[in-house]
């Protein structure tokens, strides 16, 4: 699996540094933000290393992401709906190099983007 040892979400993915996991299998981990923008606000990260949303990854990985979107929805009652971002560079504010998926709900998000 590839890895970039400075990224902090792939040692997060490794669990060399803690989080609050709310999911995980072994392609995928789905952790609370460290600055939540919304009552719910937890991060779809793939175990491997891939910078972000443009980068060739394998279909089984993306089921993974999915499903982990859903397990992620069930775990906190997102019954009500929710809202799904990745950030892709500069103009995005992406700050962490590492495909991620944000997951946002727990109230009515409105119109803006989050
Ligand atoms: P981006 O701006 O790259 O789309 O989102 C990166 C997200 O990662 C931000 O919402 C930020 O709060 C979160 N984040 C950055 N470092 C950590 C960390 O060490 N632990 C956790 N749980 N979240 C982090
Ligand atoms: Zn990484």
């Amino acid at each position: 699996m590839c890895k970039d040892p400075d990224c902090i979400f792939c040692k997060i993915a490794d669990h060399e540094i803690p989080s609050t996991v709310v999911y995980e299998d072994d392609q995928v981990i789905a952790f609370d933000d460290l600055s939540p923008q919304a009552p719910v606000h937890t991060l779809v990260v793939p175990k491997a290393h891939y910078q972000d949303v443009t980068a060739d990854i394998p279909g089984e990985t993306l089921v993974a992401i999915t499903k982990a979107i859903r397990e992620v929805a069930a775990a906190k009652g997102l019954d009500d709906g929710f809202r799904v971002i990745s950030n892709k560079g500069e103009h995005a504010g992406q700050t962490v190099m590492h495909l991620h998926f944000h997951v946002l709900g727990g109230k009515p998000l409105g119109e803006g983007l989050i």
